[in-house]
This record gives structure tokens, sequence and C-alpha cells, in this order.
């Protein structure tokens, strides 16, 4: 077991941690120069392009130590965003240590200091190490002294390289070996392994990441996940390469794979516990949660005959994203669909995209929502996540929200412009400190459904980009909550209602009818929108109708032209939905969730 390290690299998006990834695989000589591929370890598309790591994936890497010892490094990779922090805690916890990356020319940002928090909760050693440092605008002495002082590590410790031309890795490689400590762990007691990921292989089915804390896990052992009683039968286990490499057994220590016939990820839950029928542990491991889906949000295929390929395209996302959960669902204005439930935001984002592109489905989501607890008179307490089933507002005794604690890095100049967002967005107990002269990190607790409110693009913008964000959940609150429902030519679509604070329900409503107003074509004949409380209505926007001759003349012109424009249509076309007799695009909908 003193040959092997377990670790993960921690870091803020951007800082480097992929392409630290694809250099240390590159240096252990796991691929050739040719073969070498920039971010191999982000496979997905979506990924590349927006630079986060969603899916984690693990290598063992072979290294050749200079006291002439092989070792075997276990690179544990750690989805990158506040939206998956459980599932990086559980990533973490089959670590013995991290490296914490940090750029040398941006220092030390929210994500570092909640990815840091989540390592020490794990007991993991840290080693810090500064990347970067060929960029001219690199200030690796500066950034060394911020971490001595303001994380309190040592600065004997850190490292300093460059991911991208490989300056320091070598040296890096040495630090892991010689400051991160070897597993512990009996393989002769009863087998506790920890499950921290699965993903789909379409010809072996759900592919399980374990770490073997005790005992030893052989092919052919019946095992049980501790967590809901469920035995399966052991067909295949190994290691991580470039691919899985099978192999007979796994030891106290070691990290790797189990395939026991698990039909889909879901039936797989991060932070279990597996051990074994014939001689199981006394108890699972420490840490283990459900996860928590806390945005919802229901997807209409825009043509109704999408609905099937929307339904087997959620199935088949589903069989790699445990965190994904779905049911049928029914709109009067937008037909059949699924309600979803999502970690957050980001993840919602994720997998709208992915059905967008993969599946080529056009889709419509309702706003997000999120899970209200509604107290009735008669004493039950209702979870609502669907604004179109809230009860009768006669019925109700009070209604409780979720509430997050978000912390938000800025350079201090953005201090007033994010004290102004928070308290717009009913903040409360905002707190501040200087971690470093001339950056803030603000903290306030705010209701989790102002912040799936567009925030994360109001604070980007309020502070020009250089506002870095994080949250986690505190606990549910009592609030006065009103649903403000939206009216086409009087009819009431009813997915985009809303539940508003009262004290904004008018603002919001307004704004989501200027909205509506600018995203709604004109048409032949005149269209009232309007935003209601019951049968009050508090804002109206109106359409004014289209004059004929305004198309006629569209019409004209020479074939290619004419033909461009109706290929438009017809695209155009694909992303509406009719409600009564009124054609609303796609973006219409999703623009009721912005504000100015
Ligand atoms: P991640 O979000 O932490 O995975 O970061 P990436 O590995 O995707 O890197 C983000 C950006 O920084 C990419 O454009 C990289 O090419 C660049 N980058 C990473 N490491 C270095 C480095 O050592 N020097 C320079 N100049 N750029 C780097
Ligand atoms: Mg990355």
């Amino acid at each position: 077991m003193n040959h092997i390290r377990n670790f993960s690299i921690i870091a803020h998006i951007d800082h480097g941690k992929s392409t630290l990834a694809d250099r240390l695989i590159q240096l252990c000589g796991m691929v050739s120069e040719r073969e070498y591929k920039d971010q191999m370890l982000d496979n997905m598309d979506l990924e590349r392009e927006r630079g986060i790591t969603i899916k984690s994936q693990t290598i063992c890497l072979p290294y050749h130590g200079q006291d002439g010892q092989d070792y075997e490094l276990n690179l544990v990779d750690t989805p990158g965003h506040v939206d998956f922090s459980y599932e990086v805690s559980r990533a973490l916890s089959s670590c013995e240590g991290a490296l914490l990356l940090i750029d040398a020319a941006q220092g030390i940002e929210a994500q570092t200091l909640a990815n840091l928090y989540l390592a020490m909760e794990n007991d993991l050693v840290i080693v810090p190490v500064i990347n970067k440092i060929d960029l001219p605008s690199a200030e690796p002495d500066r950034i060394a002294g911020q971490i001595e002082h303001d994380l309190g590590l040592e600065a004997a410790g850190i490292q300093f390289c460059s991911a991208k031309t490989g300056e320091g890795v070598p040296e890096l490689l040495e630090a892991i070996v010689k400051y991160l400590p070897p597993p512990k762990g009996d393989p002769e007691k009863a087998l506790e392994a920890l499950i921290f990921d699965a993903s789909y292989d379409p010809y072996r089915g759900t592919v399980i990441s374990v770490r073997i804390m005790n005992g030893t896990l052989k092919t052919g052992d019946t095992i049980i996940f501790m967590s809901n009683g469920a035995t399966y039968r052991v067909e295949e286990l190994g290691h991580f390469r470039l691919r899985r490499e099978p192999s007979a057994r796994l030891t106290a220590g070691e990290v790797g794979y189990v395939v026991a016939g698990v039909k889909t990820v879901s039936d797989t839950r991060p932070g279990d516990t597996i051990t074994l029928k014939d001689n199981p542990a006394a108890a699972p491991l420490p840490g283990f949660r459900e996860m928590q889906q806390v945005v919802f949000s229901s997807l209409y295929p825009v043509t109704t005959d999408e609905y099937e390929d929307l339904g087997s395209a959620l199935e088949k996302l589903k069989l790699n994203d445990a965190a994904l959960v779905f049911q049928k669902d029914s709109s009067a204005a937008l037909g059949f669909g699924f309600r979803c439930g999502f970690l957050g935001l980001l993840h919602l984002e994720v997998v709208q995209e992915r059905l967008e592109r993969e599946f080529d489905i056009s889709l419509i989501l309702t706003v997000p929502s999120v899970k209200y607890l509604v107290h009735l008179q008669n004493q039950s307490v209702l979870e609502v996540d669907n604004p179109s089933y809230f009860p009768d507002p006669a019925s109700i005794a009070r209604i409780e929200e979720p509430y997050i604690r978000a912390t938000i890095h800025i350079p201090e100049r953005y201090m007033g412009a994010v004290m102004t967002l928070c308290l717009e967005r009913r903040g409360e107990n905002t707190r501040y400190h200087y971690p470093m002269p001339g950056r803030i990190e603000f903290s306030c607790e705010l209701p989790l459904a102002e912040v799936i409110y567009d925030f994360y693009d109001r604070l980007k913008s309020v502070t020009q980009g250089y506002g870095s964000f994080d949250y986690e959940l505190l606990d549910y609150r009592t609030s006065d909550l009103v649903k403000v429902d939206i009216l086409v030519n009087g009819e009431q679509v009813d997915a985009l209602s809303q539940l508003v604070h009262r004290s904004r329900a008018r603002e919001r409503g307004l704004a989501a009818c200027e909205r509506l107003k600018e995203e709604i074509p004109r048409q032949m004949f005149k269209i009232a929108i309007q935003a209601a409380i019951g049968g009050t209505i508090i804002a109206r926007e109106t359409i004014s109708a289209l004059r004929k001759d305004v198309t006629a003349k569209c019409y004209g012109g020479d074939i290619s032209r004419k033909r461009k424009l109706l290929e438009k249509q017809k695209a155009g076309k694909k992303r509406m939905k009719t409600v009564g007799n009124v054609d609303i695009p796609q973006r219409a909908f999703l623009a009721v969730l912005k504000s100015d």
C-alpha cells in the first residue's frame, strides 16, 4: 500500500485543473506526444466549451519516483461547480490528499475556498500549487503570501508550475509522492467500499467507481449496497488506466471500478457503502446523504409528436446522470411533458443543452421553481415545486421557502453594487471581510428562489465579470408568497405562473409582461398580455395588430432570398407554441426569467 497515492485536484474554474491533469497523464507516459490530446479528462463537448467538469473521471498513473520506487497515483477528478458540491465531497473522501491549484495571476477565488473547506472536512493533506507561472501577469510570490497568510498553509510546501509549458510539473509529481500519505486500511477486515461515482457503458451497464477503505473485493463476490440493501454479483472489477483494466481483486487502499449488473447509474448513490453479503461491515462509512434536487422545471417538446423522443432522451441521459429525476407532467398550454428536478441552475442548463444538441429536440422550459413547504389550515404540509399545483390561498396557513448562504468574492470597488443586488433579492445578515488587500469576501443569506432568478447573470454584469459566487443550503423560512399568473388574450398560460414574494409581485408581473411583449411577434390581431394574482390584474401590456401589407412586402424579391426567409420561418416555427390563437416563441418562455 506504501506505493499508492490517492489524490484530487481542487481549483476554481479556469485555474488549469484539466490542463494539469492532462500534463500529468502525459508525463507518466500514458500517452505518446502524438496521442496527447488537450483535456482528455473532459470528454463531453459541452464541458469543453464551458470549461467545466461535470462528469468526473478517475485515472491511475504509473509513476517511477526519484527514489527508484514504482508508484500508482490515482487521480480522482471532481466536478468543478457549486451545484455538485456533494459529489465533490464524496470524491474527496476517497483520497488522502489534494492539490490545491491556484492561478498565479488570479489568486484565491470563492471556489478555491469552498473546495479547500471540503478537503479539510475530509481530513486531506493539502499541497498548494501555483499554476500558470508562465503568464506575464503572474505574481507567484504574492499569491504564495496569500496562501500562507490567508489560508494558513505552509509556504515551504508550495509548488510552482505551468501546466501549459510543463515547467515544474516533474517536481510536482515528486511532491505528490513526498507530501501525500499512502492510504491506510486493512485488507483482512470486512469489506467497506465507498461509491464515489458511476458512469454508464452501453456494453457493460453501470460502471461504479469505488475506493476500498477496508477488506478485499473479488470477481464473483455477492455485494450489498448498504443504503438500500440491494444485492448484486460482481461480474468484473479492476483499475482505471486510460481504459478500464480488469484484475482479480481490489484491496484496501485501492481505487478502481466494479461492474455488477446494475441497470442505471441512478440505482447507485454516491457516498453509499458496498459490503459483502457473507461478511458485512458493521456500519456504513460516514457522510452519506441522498442527493438533493433543489431546482425544478417542466420540459415540453415544441412539437407534440416529439413527446416520446423526449421521454427516451431523458431515460438515456439518466443512465449517466444519477442526479437527474423526472416524471410525467402536463400543462393546459403546453400539452404533455416532464417535470424534472436538478441539483442547481447549471445542472438544468446542461441537461437542456444536451437534449437539444445530442438528441435534437426543441424544448420549452417552464419558469424554474424551488421546493416550497405549504402549511395548510388543516395542519397538513404540502411540498410544492410546481406553481401550477399551488393550493387555494384560502386554505394556506403559511408558506416556507429554502434559504441559502451565498459567498461572493469581489474586488473592493464592486462592494456597493453587490450589496445593492443582494438587498434587492431579499438578502439578510450581510457580512464581509477583507481576505487580502483590495479583495472582499461578502456573504449573505438569500432565498434560493431569488438566486435561480438570473442572479448569476446579474452578478457577472454588476461586477463586470470579476465576481465569483458559491452557496450552501441553510434552512427553510416563512415567507409571504403569492402566485402570479400570466394571461395571453385572457387565457392563462399555466407554464408561466411563478411564486413570488408579495412585495415583488407587481414588479415581477410587469417585467414578465414587458418581456413577453418584446418576444411575441405581432400577429393579425391585437394581443393583451396580463399578470394577475387570483382574479386581480396587476400589470398589462398590449401588442398591436400587424397590418396586412407588411407581410406582403416580405415576399417580394429574388428567389434565393425568398427561400432563405421561408427556411428561417420554418426554423422559427419549430420553436413556437400556440396558446389559444397566439403563437408564442420558445424564447418568450425563457425571457420571463430575466429581469431588465
Ligand atoms: P479548469 O477549468 O480548471 O479545468 O481549467 P483548464 O485546464 O480548462 O484551463 C483554463 C484555461 O487556462 C485554458 O485556456 C488553459 O489553456 C489555460 N491554462 C491552463 N494552465 C495554464 C498555464 O500553466 N499557463 C497558461 N498560460 N495557461 C494555462
Ligand atoms: Mg476543466
